[in-house]
């Protein structure tokens, strides 16, 4: 059983809710306006480095939660968080609460509670730093806008450059050599996420349908494809990166781009009508946007170009291999 097997199996019911599980937030109206609501985990081990820095660890648990407001095309609001640690630095927590608060207001969101516990020392050993936030942002009934919503004819669009986050694990790893200003520039792409805020509001209206690439690229289309009820051909070259990525061996430089997650970029779709507007919204956010293919009818994800991808790349999975 994969992770989302699991989760459609065990936590889906039908609910009286505008919108639950299988988008990047859930959506619920109160009164007259509709909050997206949307929650990340963050486990040592699992998703940062032991020793990761506090200060990049506050602003990426906010961040990711915010890039999942950004594919709904919510507007931040407030945030609880909810923190496991094997003890009270003053040092660790001063530069964490620093930094989450720093893009926390440049957002406009608020921390408003949460939970705060001690890990557990299992056989002498510190135990994980665990860190979640739910993030909280408004959206606009009649712009509402999830993963369901693509049609074929329509472009697909992906902000940023994508790659860098996985080349800095694999880095991390040991299985790729960088010189220092390139481990260093990927590094910054992990653990210093830029969400897509501004965009994501700036595509209300415009993009029929959006998913943060959070997963990687080939797994995130997935559920966008599944969602929508279409199907995709792909461009694979067309597929932003660095420069320091395009220096890489193919095979790997493939699997960063296209499967390696934790980019926290918006891959949307949009009619062709509003190419131009779309280019202006990605000028005036700082941020590229970059046409890589089209949606089509027939379903399923067809990749041109590049020779063609690695069959077997798929999304980030939990559970991948698990019994
Ligand atoms: P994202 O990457 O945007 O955070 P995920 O891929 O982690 O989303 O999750 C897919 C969908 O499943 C989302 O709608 C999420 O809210 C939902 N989901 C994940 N885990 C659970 C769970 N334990 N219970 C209910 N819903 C869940
Ligand atoms: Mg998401």
């Amino acid at each position: 059983m994969n992770e989302f097997e699991l989760i459609a199996r065990y936590f889906t019911r039908a609910v009286h809710e505008r919108r639950g599980v299988g988008d990047d937030c859930a959506l619920i109206d109160v009164g007259d306006r509709t909050l997206a609501i949307t929650t990340d985990l963050l486990t040592e081990h699992v998703h940062f480095f032991p020793g990761t820095d506090a200060a990049s660890l506050g602003h990426k648990a906010l961040a990711v939660n915010l890039s999942d407001l950004a594919a709904a095309g919510a507007r931040p609001r407030c945030f609880l968080l909810s923190i496991s640690l094997p003890r009270a630095d003053p040092v660790w927590l001063d530069a964490f609460s620093r930094a989450m608060f720093e893009l926390a207001a440049r957002e406009g969101c608020e921390l408003i509670g949460g939970d705060t516990t001690r890990s557990p020392r299992i056989a002498g050993q510190d135990g994980p730093v665990t860190v979640c936030i739910t993030a909280i942002g408004e959206v606009e009934r009649d712009r509402l806008r999830g993963r369901d919503g693509a049609r074929p004819g329509d472009d697909l669009w992906v902000s940023g450059e994508l790659g860098d986050a996985a080349l800095a694990v694999a880095h991390g790893l040991g299985q790729v050599p960088l010189d220092e200003a390139a481990a260093r520039a990927c590094r910054q792409r992990l653990d210093w996420p830029l969400p897509r805020v501004a965009l994501g509001l700036a595509l209300r209206g415009l993009a029929s349908a959006a998913i943060d690439v959070s997963d990687g690229l080939v797994g995130d289309l997935g559920h966008l494809l599944e969602r929508s009820g279409v199907g995709a051909r792909v461009h694979a070259q067309d597929v932003p990166r660095s420069d320091t990525l395009r220096r890489i061996e193919r095979a790997l430089q493939q699997r960063c781009v296209l499967a390696g997650g934790d980019d926290y970029e918006l891959l949307f779709t949009a009619s062709p009508d509003h190419r131009v507007v779309i280019e202006a919204a990605g000028r005036r956010c700082c941020v590229a946007v970059t046409r890589i293919g089209r949606m089509t009818a027939e379903p399923g994800m067809r990749w041109v170009g590049d020779g063609g991808i690695d069959a077997t790349l798929g999304g980030f999975d939990h559970f991948a291999g698990a019994a």
